[in-house]
C-alpha cells in the first residue's frame, strides 16, 4: 500500500504553498488508495515553535485534511530522541561516523571538504557528526547531528520514512536536489528498497520568487479571516499550480478527481 506523508516545521504559519502540498498529497495517496501520515518535524528545536505547531494542526483541521492514522497523539521528531540515536548506531556498525568541529564560517559556502574525516575527534558537545559518503556526495560527507545538539532535516526525514514505512515521498521541486541523497541514506540505514520521490511545482510569487512565509495575502488565517471559506482556499492552491482553474472552490475530501490518472 502506498504511505505518504504531510510534514510541516512548526516554524512558521500555514500559507497557500503548504495547502498545494497538502493537495498533492491527500489526493494522490486517496487515488492511489494510500495513507497518509502527519508528522510534525521539529527537528530544529531553535526555530520551532509551540504557538506554530498549535496552528498548523487547528489549520488542517480547519482544512478538512485529516491524517490516516488520526493525530492523538500527533506525531513529532522531538518526541523521541531515542530513535535518532539508535539510527546513529547503525550507521556507524557499515560507515564511517566522525565528530567534526568545523564551523559554518569555516566551510564557507563549498561542500565540506572533509577536514575532520581522519582527525579522530571524540564526540562531545559542541562537535557535529557526519557521516563519509560514499561515492561522495556533492555537499560532502553529511552532517547528522550539528554543533547545537540538532539532528540535521536530512537525517532525521530519512530515519522518519523509514520508521513510518514511508513508500511516496510528495515534496515541491526545491527539495528535488537533496533525493539522491536521501535516498543514498536510506539505504546505509538498511532501507531495503527506496520510496519514490514525486516533486511538485511550487507557487511563485509576482515577480517569480518563491512564495514567502511572510506574505499577508496567503496566509491560510488571513485568508480565513477576510472571509474565504476552506474550499475557496485550496481551490485558489490548487489553481496557483495549475490544477484548477482560477476561483472554483474544492473541498479537501475531493482533491483526488484532481488526479484521474495517478499511475
Ligand atoms: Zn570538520
Amino acid at each position: 500500500m502506498v504511505v505518504t506523508r504531510f510534514a510541516p516545521s512548526p516554524t512558521g504559519y500555514l500559507h497557500l504553498g503548504h495547502v498545494v502540498n497538502a493537495i498533492y498529497v491527500w489526493g494522490l495517496a486517496r487515488a492511489l488508495g494510500g495513507r497518509v501520515v502527519l508528522r510534525v518535524e521539529d527537528h530544529d528545536r531553535i526555530r520551532s515553535r509551540r504557538i506554530f505547531d498549535t496552528a498548523l494542526l487547528e489549520d488542517l483541521d480547519w482544512l478538512g485534511f485529516v491524517p490516516d492514522a488520526g493525530r492523538h497523539p500527533v506525531r513529532r521528531q522531538s518526541d523521541d530522541q531515542s530513535v535518532y540515536a539508535e539510527a546513529l548506531d547503525r550507521l556507524r556498525a557499515g560507515h564511517h561516523v566522525y565528530a567534526c568541529d568545523c564551523s559554518r564560517k569555516e566551510i564557507g559556502g563549498g561542500p565540506y571538504p572533509g577536514t575532520c574525516r581522519t582527525r579522530g575527534l571524540v564526540e562531545v558537545p559542541g562537535r557535529g557528526v557526519r557521516v563519509q559518503m560514499d561515492p561522495e556526495e556533492d555537499s560532502g560527507d553529511l552532517l547528522l547531528r550539528d554543533r547545537d545538539g540538532n539532528w540535521t532535516y536530512q537525517f532525521a526525514v530519512t530515519v522518519d520514512d523509514i520508521r513510518d514505512n514511508v513508500t511516496l515521498v510528495i515534496r515541491g521541486e526545491d527539495l528535488r536536489s537533496s533525493t539522491g541523497l536521501q535516498i543514498r541514506l536510506g539505504g546505509m540505514l538498511g532501507r531495503a528498497s527506496p520510496a519514490r520521490f514525486l516533486h511538485h511545482p511550487l507557487i511563485a510569487g509576482p515577480t517569480g520568487e518563491k512564495l514567502s512565509k511572510s506574505n499577508r495575502d496567503t496566509g491560510v488565517r488571513e485568508l480565513r479571516a477576510a472571509g474565504l471559506a476552506p474550499a475557496d482556499v485550496i481551490g485558489r492552491a490548487a489553481a496557483a499550480v495549475g490544477l484548477l482553474a482560477q476561483g472554483t472552490p474544492i473541498e479537501a475530501s475531493d482533491v483526488a478527481r484532481l488526479f484521474p490518472n495517478p499511475g
